[in-house]
């Protein structure tokens, strides 16, 4: 869709026929073979670009964070960082398979449609700030009996947060003994230490140290250990890398990151 008439199409119709109406001329117009989307099934000739491009993702390596050349599913909108968790779930875990009471927090749209619809899974959605989800709660209180998961989701939501490890520990609690939580976040790979400096609080100071306006910090090599700290056994597993190049291509997804799977283990002192 041209510019103009994307002007034309904004100031004739309202907000959600608008979006439509871009999505369905996206689709059309990048519909191909070369990409394939697991999040919604579509086929395109290539994923869409996206992010900020700000010097500090290439200074600090940043994953999961900056510019990219092909982020977005023209289909469905879908990021990488989603396909990706989708890719994971399918292979690795038993989620689609047998009985699985799922906590997903700040709900990625298309994931949240599978992962609701799934007849194995008793999904539960939640969210501090958005309506259509099925629990509005802080990720620091969440409003759920404890042990009463089998499985959390929480990506690119810790680095919102001031309190950051008692949304970890909040996480931890409402996990069964057993039980595993994936907890994504953009993680500088050149940085030991986590940067975060609490006395910055506007939006240029965020985003000038962190790369991102509502930021609280940009997380280092140490995020396994704050994770830990707060009750978790993690491994990382950089599934990407285990796709192979022509796979990685087709669903658009990065081969460096590292997917956290944080299990509260039987025993674990809480
Ligand atoms: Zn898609």
């Amino acid at each position: 869709m041209t510019s103009t008439l994307r002007a034309v199409a904004r100031h004739l119709l309202p907000e959600q026929p608008y979006f439509r109406l871009l999505r369905a001329t996206k689709r059309m117009y990048y519909a191909g073979t070369a990409r394939q989307c697991p999040v919604c099934g579509g086929g395109f000739r290539r994923f869409l670009p996206a992010g900020l491009d700000l010097p500090l993702f290439r200074e600090k390596n940043i994953v999961g964070g900056g510019r990219a050349p092909e982020v977005v599913c023209p289909g469905c909108w879908s990021l990488n960082r989603e396909r990706l968790l989708l890719l994971y779930l399918r292979a690795k875990t038993r989620i689609f398979a047998g009985p699985t009471t799922l906590l997903h927090i700040a709900p990625e749209p298309g994931l949240s449609k599978i992962l609701s619809r799934t007849p194995t899974i008793r999904y539960v959605s939640t969210d501090l700030g958005r309506g259509n989800v099925m629990v509005r709660s802080d990720v620091t209180q969440l409003p759920i009996r404890d042990q009463s998961c089998d499985a959390v989701i929480c990506c690119h939501v810790l680095e919102h947060v001031i309190d950051d490890v008692a949304g970890m520990r909040e996480i931890c609690r409402v996990l069964r003994p057993g039980g595993w939580a994936i907890l994504q976040v953009p993680i500088a790979l050149s940085e030991a230490q986590t940067l975060e400096d609490l006395s910055v609080t506007s939006p240029e100071g965020r985003e000038r140290l962190y790369g991102q306006s509502d930021h609280v910090r940009l997380y280092g090599r140490d995020y396994r250990d704050r994770l830990e700290a707060a009750g978790f056994r993690v491994e990382l597993y950089r599934y990407g890398s285990d796709l192979g190049r022509d796979a990685l291509a087709r669903h658009g997804v990065l081969a460096d990151e590292d997917i956290h799977i944080c299990y509260r283990d039987v025993g674990a002192p809480q």
